[in-house]
């Protein structure tokens, strides 16, 4: 059995002008099915065999395979759940308190988020997560999460590795990460915060 590969909730030209068809079905069928591959080829016949991805994540956070795949399963996992087609626009509710608690505006957060993503040195990821019921922003390298490091619990995360990107927008990050905002789910997002509180 092991890790599955989770199915988009849309087409591979869904997210078009903001990420084109090709990025989307490399990143999904090869990046983040490699990821799962050997993350299952990394557990297989061991004790980590049956844990839960969050516990392999930081008990097995020293075995590379673990870190870098599992850390790769999980974040692609979100980034997929977390955009949409119908997606952009403001959060509404709870999540929009918080964010307004947390960083005054939205306008900020999402200030505060880009800049965190622009700032990635390499590869990695920009997150706004849930850590002691407040929502906060960092970034990890590679494949690396704020779970693994303890900062926290992502309810959005933003993937800056250029096989996000690259194809359409070149060595530049800044129109990528723009127009990632316009897809946006903040309906799933705002459930992502629910269950993290
Ligand atoms: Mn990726």
């Amino acid at each position: 059995m092991g890790f599955e590969l989770p199915e988009l909730e849309y087409a591979y030209d869904a997210l078009e002008p903001h990420i084109d068809a090709e990025t989307m079905e490399l990143h999904h069928s090869k990046h983040h099915a490699g990821y799962t591959a050997k993350l299952n080829a990394a557990i297989e016949g061991t004790e980590m065999e049956g844990k839960g991805i969050e516990e392999l994540m930081l008990e097995d956070f020293d075995n590379a395979a673990v870190r870098n795949n599992g850390g790769g399963f999980w974040n692609h996992s979100l980034f997929w759940a977390t955009m949409s087609p119908d997606g952009g626009g403001e959060p509404g509710g709870s999540l929009r308190n918080a964010i307004e608690d947390s960083f005054g505006t939205f306008e900020s957060m999402k200030e505060e988020m880009t800049n965190a993503a622009m700032t990635r040195f390499g590869s990695g990821w920009a997150w706004l997560c849930v850590s002691n019921g407040e929502l906060s922003i960092c970034s990890t390298p590679n494949q690396d999460n704020p779970i693994m490091t303890g900062e926290g619990v992502p309810v959005l995360g933003i993937d800056v590795w250029e096989h996000a990107y690259y194809k359409s927008y070149g060595p530049g990050r800044a129109g990528y990460i723009q127009a990632w905002w316009n897809i946006v789910d903040w309906n799933a997002v705002a459930d992502n915060y629910e269950s993290a509180l």
